[in-house]
């Protein structure tokens, strides 16, 4: 019976709104924000303190319900932005999206306000482990997974696990040179990442610089269906320099499976055209037949993932 199976309070921090979710082993959620609209918030302007004080009470108040249904927690997994110390305690690093997010001792804050162990992540980590575990590489040992939406990242997940680097870091999959982000500067600083030309928003940028007149991802999508040159130029070169870099992870890392996620994963065939395109043209013969697909959990992911964080670190 499912009610006997372990349960972990799961924590999705966004940029724009935190929630919590009381999820099984088998990865059902058996109690969210849509029973109890007060385990979701938006996540505080002011930052550091403030983020950190809300997602320990969203934690508190799932689990104070868990232990109601007669179901005591194992502990609590949480996604967040940043790159998170691979302890899984504290925020190494963050940019402003969160202010004051560096630093955070993010997992002594929610133990100490609940009593449960808890374990943090980063958001694309968890985003993938999701994807990997009840997602569109269930039953696959090896996973790629590249996120395009607002930035560009990824994870390489084996056996369930994230492969996280000595500082935390891999996955960085936006911050790999292509020829098409030359003159380009890049978020983080470097000329000529791909995240500099082919994430939403600078693709948005790019488009405009090239004497388009596009407000946003969707209207950039929507203008180069209907003939606009300079949106499926820039669509299409976005595509290719993503399919690309794509490619080239998988030459190196041999998954079973390379899963597309973020906002572009729901993009049609005026993107996914020529990403495929890229992506076969640049793999290596023997690689041929990896599959390239989208992922299929949508926003449920980083909170599934922050699920199995939590059941992979502290189920006995
Ligand atoms: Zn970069």
């Amino acid at each position: 019976m499912s009610n006997q199976l372990p349960v972990a309070v799961a924590i999705d921090i966004g940029g724009t709104k935190i929630a919590g979710a009381l999820v099984d082993s088998d990865g059902n959620v058996v109690a969210s924000k849509k029973e109890f609209p007060s385990w979701s918030a938006p996540t505080p302007k002011t930052g550091g303190t403030d983020v950190a004080n809300t997602v320990a009470s969203i934690a508190a108040l799932v689990k104070e319900k868990a232990l109601e249904m007669g179901r005591t927690p194992i502990g609590c997994g949480i996604g967040s932005a940043g790159v998170i110390d691979p302890s899984g305690r504290f925020i190494r690093s963050a940019t402003e999206a969160i202010p004051g997010w560096t630093g955070t001792q993010l997992a002594q804050i929610v133990e100490a306000a609940t009593e449960m162990p808890t374990i943090i992540e980063n958001d694309v980590h968890a985003h993938a482990r999701g994807e990997a575990w009840l997602g569109a590489g269930a039953g696959h040992k090896t996973v790629l997974m590249v996120a395009v939406g607002t930035g560009i990242g990824g994870a390489f997940t084996i056996n369930g696990e994230i492969v996280r680097g000595a500082t935390g870091l891999a996955g960085h999959v936006g911050h790999i040179v292509t020829p098409y982000g030359r003159g380009h500067e890049c978020s983080c600083g470097v000329d000529g990442h791909l995240e500099a030309i082919a994430a939403g928003p600078t693709m948005v940028r790019w488009a405009n610089q090239r004497g388009a007149t596009v407000a946003d991802g969707i209207d950039l999508e929507r203008q180069a269906e209907t003939g606009n040159q300079i949106a499926l130029e820039v669509l299409t070169d976005a595509a290719t320099a993503t399919g690309e870099i794509i490619a080239g992870l998988v030459n190196c890392l041999d998954p079973e499976i390379v899963i597309l996620g973020g906002g572009m994963a729901a993009a049609g065939e005026v993107y996914w055209k020529p990403l495929r395109a890229a992506y076969e043209a640049q793999l290596m013969p023997a690689l041929k037949e990896v599959p390239l697909v989208a992922a299929s959990l949508g926003g449920a992911a980083p909170q599934a993932g922050a699920a199995a964080l939590a059941f992979a670190t502290f189920q006995a």
